[in-house]
C-alpha cells in the first residue's frame, strides 16, 4: 500500500517524527517534491538529527530510501547528509536517487541570494537554498537531469547554452561574476561521480513494488499552504507540497495513494512572509517559541526564528481537504500544557463577513481572527500513552479541533520521540 504524509499548515507540522515512526513498518519511503530549503528533526536512539534531503526512513536498516523525480536535488549537500548520519552511527542507508531527478547548481543557489538581495524588504524571505531558481529552469526546461550526465557531448553544449542565459542576468540585472561553461561542466562531472551508486530508474523501480505488495511511503516537505498553485500565492514554495503531487513527483499511478496523513500542529507556526491570520506577536509569541517544537520553535535548516500563532481551524481545515485527507496525526500537543486557557481560531473576518472558508491570498491579508477559547489542561502529558488517560480538557481540545477541521484524528503527538504518539 501506498501512504503519503504530508502538511495541513506552513511546514514544520511534525512530518519528519511521524513519517519515522510510520517508516518502522515501511519497505521504502520516497522524497517527492521540495528541496534542501526545509528540513525535517527526527528524534530516535541515535540521538536528534535535522535532515534536508534524505528520506526519514533512513534510520531503519530495513527501508529502501528514494530521493524522487520531483525532487530538487542538491549533490553535495545530499552527500554530506548521508556522510553525518553514517558518523554518528547510522547504519550507511539505502539509497537510490532518480535518474529523472534534476540537481540545484551552485548558481541556482548564488541568483537566489542576489534575487533576494535585489528585492531588499520586499524578499519573499527564502532560505537561499536555490529552490526557486532551480524550479524555473526546470520548467523553463533548461535545467540539468541525472540522466544527462551520461552524455557528456549534449552536456558541455547545454552547459554553454545555460551560461548565455544566466549571464545576461547576471551582468545586467545583478551586476555579478559570470559563470564559466567549463566550470559548469565541471560541477556536473563531480556530481556524476557522487551520484553513480544511487542512480535508478525509480518509476520503474516502485511499478514493481507496488506489484510485490511493498508498503510504500510518500513524505512530503512543508504544508498545503504552500503550495503554489492552492497555498498563499506568491508566499509559497516552487514545488506542490500536495499527496496529489507524490504520485508525479516519485511516479507512481494516483490511485495507488490509499492513505493520505496529514499533519497538523495543535498551534500555529510559519517561516517566511505571507499572511498568518493568527499570528502572535510580543511575549505569548515569544514564550510559545520558546516551549514549541522540540527545543523552541527555530528553523530546521536556518535556525530562524519561526513565526508562532493560535491553531487556525480555518487554514488547517482547508489544509487537510486540500490533500485529501484520510487521516488526520495531531502534533506537539504536549507544548500547550502551560496555558490557562487555549485560544483557537474558528472563523475570519473579512470586511466585517464572517466566514470559515479559506480564501484566496489578496481576501487572506484582509482577515481577522475571530477566536474561541478553550480550557487549558495545566500539566505535562508527555508520556501518556492511552487517549483515556489524557486530561479531559485535553481531550476537549482535540475532539474542539477535530470538529472544525472536518477530518478525523486518529494519531494524537505528545512528544518529539518515536514513541510518543496515542492512537484512536
Ligand atoms: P517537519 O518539517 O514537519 O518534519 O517539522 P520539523 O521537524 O521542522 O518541526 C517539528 C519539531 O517539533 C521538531 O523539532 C520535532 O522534533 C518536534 N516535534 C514533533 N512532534 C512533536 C510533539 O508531538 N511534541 C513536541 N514537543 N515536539 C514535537
Amino acid at each position: 500500500m501506498v501512504k503519503a504524509v504530508v502538511g495541513a499548515n506552513w511546514g514544520d507540522e511534525g512530518k519528519g517524527k511521524i513519517t519515522d515512526m510510520l517508516a518502522g513498518q515501511a519497505d521504502i519511503v520516497v522524497r517527492f517534491q521540495g528541496g534542501s530549503n526545509a528540513g525535517h528533526t527526527i528524534v530516535n536512539d541515535y540521538g536528534k538529527f535535522a535532515l534536508h534531503t534524505l528520506p526519514s526512513g533512513v534510520f531503519y536498516g530495513h527501508t529502501v530510501n528514494i530521493i524522487g523525480n520531483g525532487v530538487a536535488l542538491n549533490v553535495p549537500i545530499l552527500m554530506k547528509e548521508i556522510e553525518s548520519i553514517v558518523s554518528r552511527g547510522v547504519p550507511k542507508p539505502h539509497i537510490l536517487i532518480s535518474d529523472r531527478a534534476q540537481m540545484v547548481m551552485s548558481y541556482h543557489v548564488l541568483l537566489d541570494q542576489y534575487e533576494e538581495e535585489r528585492l531588499g524588504k520586499n524578499s519573499f524571505g527564502s532560505t537561499k537554498s536555490g529552490i526557486a531558481p532551480f524550479y524555473s529552469d526546470k520548467y523553463a526546461k533548461i535545467g540539468f537531469q541525472v540522466s544527462e550526465l551520461f552524455d557528456e557531448d549534449r552536456l558541455r553544449e547545454k552547459a554553454e547554452r545555460v551560461c548565455v542565459q544566466k549571464n545576461v542576468l547576471l551582468e545586467h540585472l545583478y551586476h555579478k561574476p559570470l559563470l564559466d561553461p567549463d566550470k559548469i561542466f565541471q560541477e556536473l562531472m563531480e556530481y556524476k561521480q557522487m551520484l553513480l551508486p544511487y542512480v535508478c530508474d525509480v518509476s520503474a523501480y516502485l511499478w514493481d513494488a507496488v506489484q510485490a505488495g511493498k508498503e510504500i511511503l510518500l513524505e512530503g516537505q512543508l504544508g498545503s499552504l504552500k503550495d503554489p498553485d492552492h497555498g498563499i500565492y506568491p508566499m509559497v514554495t516552487s514545488s506542490s507540497t500536495l499527496a496529489a503531487y507524490g504520485a508525479i513527483g516519485a511516479g507512481l499511478p494516483p490511485y495507488e495513494i490509499k492513505k493520505i496523513v496529514t499533519v497538523c500542529k495543535a498551534y500555529s507556526s510559519a517561516v517566511g512572509a505571507g499572511a498568518f491570520v493568527s499570528e502572535l506577536f510580543g511575549d505569548e509569541a515569544e514564550e510559545l517559541r520558546r516551549r514549541g517544537g522540540d527545543g523552541g520553535e527555530y528553523g530546521a535548516t536556518t535556525g530562524r526564528p519561526r513565526r508562532v500563532g493560535w491553531l487556525d481551524c480555518v487554514a488547517s481545515r482547508y489544509g487537510c481537504r486540500i490533500q485529501g485527507t484520510t487521516d488526520v496525526a495531531f502534533t506537539v500537543l504536549d507544548v500547550l500544557g502551560y496555558l490557562d486557557e487555549i485560544p483557537v481560531c474558528v472563523a475570519y473576518d473579512i470586511d466585517g463577513q464572517i466566514t470559515t472558508d479559506f480564501p484566496v491570498t489578496a481576501r487572506l491579508e484582509k482577515a481577522k481572527p475571530v477566536f474561541e477559547k478553550l480550557p487549558g489542561w495545566k500539566c505535562d502529558i508527555r508520556g501518556i500513552r492511552s487517549y483515556e488517560e489524557l486530561p479531559e480538557n485535553c481531550r476537549r481540545y482535540i475532539e474542539f479541533v477535530e470538529e472544525r477541521i472536518g477530518f478525523p484524528i486518529t494519531m494524537v503527538s505528545n512528544g518529539p520521540g518515536r514513541d510518543d504518539i496515542i492512537y484512536r
